[in-house]
């Protein structure tokens, strides 16, 4: 270690945070871990910084924004996911400032001998990082020796590593409020449709094999440990803090991994909401910890929006290679209450699990198309080191070397003797395609949605996934589209109703708006019995050019004409000049809706 970094006399050892989160396909969001940590440090007179590194930069540049803030320590946070990238800069540091480093994180947590192994980090935190990282900052600011901090392991000098025990979960109550100063607030503001996250409680008692709490838990000696949930009126002094913050947040996530375990403070908890606010909220909830009262005063506090666990729709799935016990009727039962109640509701589905059959995937389809909910995920399971169902992989022999950065997004890492890699894919792919359509069939608007009835297109396209329903988010704002790769059409045969519109969006994926060529042209036509085909719209849409146009660009088309008759209508795109490879084009929700029924509408949500 080079002692020239350490700190400088009379003043505080400054601490830098790196945080990376690269190619994850999120959007950048807010660390509780890390500002949690940031705000532990600052309270004890450590200034912090924080790179947020959501993407890829040369060791440079990152070397050169390390050296901007001239912190004294660097302290990574990783995932398992992100875990290369902390090497590779961690190593890029270490070779050419010799800064201190260590890292932390649910990697660090979960796989230290990897970590250690790998010669980079010397020094790493195992579970919660808030006092330890506090107490190695104070020792390299007094010039002692950190070895005995617990929770550290540490590689001392002839090679051996030191393994210190762990302390007990942190007090809830004592720690300070995370450091909401650390993000980019506007960043996180406009990308997360000015959402904010929060946290009530920390640890789960349950035990899913692949989920990284099962490890945590037998860390902290058990569930009773892990799990600590704050008191209602600290909350209620956050929830204040965060409007005085941001006067134009519009809805709070609580990312508890389960908001309901204890239904008694949920009661508490609500009613000390409903008095108080009126900002709608979003919570994660495990089907067994609700019932239909629990979610009644919920909603009547706020709650708009669930998040759950299916993860899988076969209960022998669930119960022998997840470890949860729930039933099928229990996950049925819990989504029809959120519909009656109104709620929206979002779920989480894996693919591609040990001993998992073709028909047992198809059994989890079966569950989506009984449950429906708004918005459903579907992920190709990977194994997080040092889970219980990572272990059983590798003791099975399905676990294959994979670069961990590729999770959750294309392939599955495992050997799977009873579905070979080619159906798993085909069938993530058939899964995702009824996910949109489910998606878009229970949001459905107007009297005709063209992307909920997307099935009985018919589609003339230029290549091969040129037309598609399609996931975009732009603007913090995630919405299903019909993607029509130019020159693409997508024809329907619809009964027009008197006096219709159609409606929908245009925009084209952030990806392209920076790469050469130009925009396309949007096309509606119709075809009416006896009459010419005619063109009802038409325009070009070029966002790069154009930034105005970086968006969603809303568009009306009045179809009264054709009333009361049966026509083909057909949504087309082409570039007039030649093709262009960069022309993702989008239609968000394109439907027919009356002129009428569309006003009272309009007025209702205004
Ligand atoms: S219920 Fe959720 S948070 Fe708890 S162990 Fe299972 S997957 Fe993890």
């Amino acid at each position: 270690m080079d002692k020239n970094h350490l700190k400088r006399d009379n003043e505080a050892m400054k601490v830098l945070l790196v945080y990376p989160d690269i190619q994850t396909l999120q959007f950048p969001h807010f660390q509780h871990g890390v500002a949690s940590i940031s705000a532990t440090l600052k309270r004890a007179g450590h200034p912090t910084s924080l790179i947020y590194l959501s993407r890829e930069l040369e060791d440079d540049s990152f070397i050169q924004e390390v050296q901007a803030y001239r912190p004294d320590l660097v302290a990574f946070s990783s995932t398992t996911m992100q875990y290369p990238f902390a090497r590779r800069y961690g190593a890029a540091i270490k070779s050419r400032l010799g800064l201190p480093i260590l890292i932390g994180g649910i990697h660090a947590t979960i796989a230290p001998e990897e970590v250690m192994k790998d010669q980079v980090f010397n020094d790493l935190i195992r579970a919660e990082g808030e006092y330890p990282l506090l107490e190695y900052a104070q020792a390299l600011e007094r010039g002692s020796d950190p070895s005995e901090i617990r929770n550290l392991w540490r590689r001392l000098p002839d090679g051996t590593i030191r393994k210190n025990p762990l302390r007990p979960p942190a007090d809830l109550e004592q720690l300070p409020l995370v450091d909401r100063e650390l993000f980019d607030n506007e960043v996180l503001m406009r990308e997360n449709d000015r959402q904010v996250p929060l946290m009530a409680s920390r640890g789960c008692p349950y035990a899913c094999t692949y989920c990284c709490n099962s490890v945590l838990s037998e860390l902290a000696g058990g569930a009773k440990n892990l799990v600590r949930q704050r008191r209602v009126e600290s909350v209620m002094a956050e929830i204040e803090d965060l409007h005085r913050r941001y006067p134009d947040l519009k809805s709070l996530i609580f990312m508890d991994e389960i908001f309901t375990l204890n239904r008694k403070w949920v009661r508490e908890f609500c009613a000390a909401y409903r008095g108080a606010f009126t900002t709608p909220f979003q919570i994660f909830l495990r089907v067994e910890t609700v019932d239909r009262e629990t979610l009644g005063i919920l909603r009547e506090a706020g709650l708009y929006s669930v998040i759950v666990g299916v993860e899988s729709g076969s209960e022998r799935i669930r119960r022998e290679v997840l470890n949860r016990h729930m039933t099928n009727e229990q996950i049925i039962r819990v989504f029809a209450w959120a519909d009656e109640l109104g709620l929206e509701t979002w779920d989480f589905n894996m693919i591609g699990l040990p001993t998992e059959t073709a028909a047992e995937i198809r059994e989890t389809m079966e569950i989506n198309r009984r449950i429906r909910p708004h918005h459903i995920t579907v992920t190709i399971f990977y194994p997080f080191p040092g889970t219980p169902i990572h272990e059983r992989c590798e003791a099975e022999g399905i676990l294959q070397v994979a670069d961990t950065t590729s999770l959750f997004l294309h392939e599955s890492t495992l050997n799977l003797p009873t579905i070979s890699r080619q159906r798993l894919q085909e069938l993530a792919e058939e899964f995702r395609g009824l996910a949109m359509q489910i998606e878009a069939g229970k949001t459905a608007q107007g009297y005709l949605d063209l992307t909920a009835a997307y099935e009985k297109a018919r589609v003339t396209s230029g290549g091969p996934k040129f037309v598609a329903l399609w996931q975009v988010r732009i603007s913090g704002e995630d919405r299903i589209c019909l993607l029509l790769h130019p020159p693409s059409a997508a024809s329907y045969t619809v009964a027009v109703k008197p006096q219709s519109l159609l409606r929908f969006s245009m925009a084209f994926s952030p990806d392209v708006w920076d790469r050469p060529g130009g925009g396309c042209l949007y096309r509606v036509k119709v075809k009416a019995p006896w009459r010419k085909e005619k063109v009802v719209f038409e325009r070009e849409f070029d966002p790069k050019r154009r930034p105005e146009e970086r968006g969603w660009v809303d568009a009306e088309v009045d179809l009264s004409e054709f009333g009361g008759k049966t026509v083909t209508l057909t949504l087309e795109t082409s570039t007039p000049n030649g093709p262009n490879d960069y022309c993702v084009a989008f239609w968000s929700r394109p439907h027919l809706a009356q002129k009428e029924a569309a006003a009272i509408k309009e007025r209702r949500s205004a």
